[in-house]
């Protein structure tokens, strides 16, 4: 099993996924706020995707260029079930408001900022030391973004769950 903090190459596989990850659940949570007609939350959402998909490229070519492994999920060394990027799928509430959706990305930003810290601290290349910091830092403007959007949402009913009008009622 290969630790980001291993190899450049190791780095480089980790770091691949993560973004890989962040844009497809980008894209899911934009198209959760298509649901609540919710056009500047989704913009910011696709805007983000975007960001991290362009990451995913340019990281790929990196990678290729110093014979990254391409790994299968499997086999990524994560402190948890996903990458530290994506949003569990469980917080996919379809009824999930905006406000939600901001605060699941926020998460999302933090445990990334997290991460590619954690990496800059106690890998032994220092190509990967600054590779991680550089990756912190831009996680980190991410995370300026969503705290923007969710300053100018507001809370959501503590009853959001509740569903009144389910899409699929039982038969
Ligand atoms: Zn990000």
């Amino acid at each position: 099993m290969s630790k980001p903090t291993d190899s450049l190459a190791a780095f480089y596989a980790h770091a691949l996924a993560i973004e890989r990850e962040a844009a497809e659940r980008y894209a899911e949570l934009a198209d959760a706020m298509d649901e609540h007609h919710n056009d500047t939350v989704a913009a910011l959402f696709r805007k983000l995707g975007t960001l991290e998909a362009e990451h995913a490229a340019s990281l790929e070519k990196q990678a290729d260029s110093v014979g990254a492994p391409r790994l299968a999920p499997w086999e990524f060394d994560w402190q948890g079930p996903e990458s530290p990027e994506a949003a569990p799928h469980d917080e996919m509430h379809y009824r999930m408001t905006p406000y939600q959706g901001l605060e699941v990305a926020l998460a999302n930003e933090q445990r990334a900022v997290a991460f590619f810290e954690e990496v800059a601290r106690h890998a032994a290349d220092p190509r990967v030391r600054a590779l991680a910091a550089e990756f912190a830092a831009e996680e980190q403007e991410h995370v300026g973004y969503v705290m923007e959007a969710l300053s100018r949402e507001l809370q959501p009913d503590a009853d959001w769950a509740l569903d009144l009008d389910p899409p699929n009622p039982p038969a």
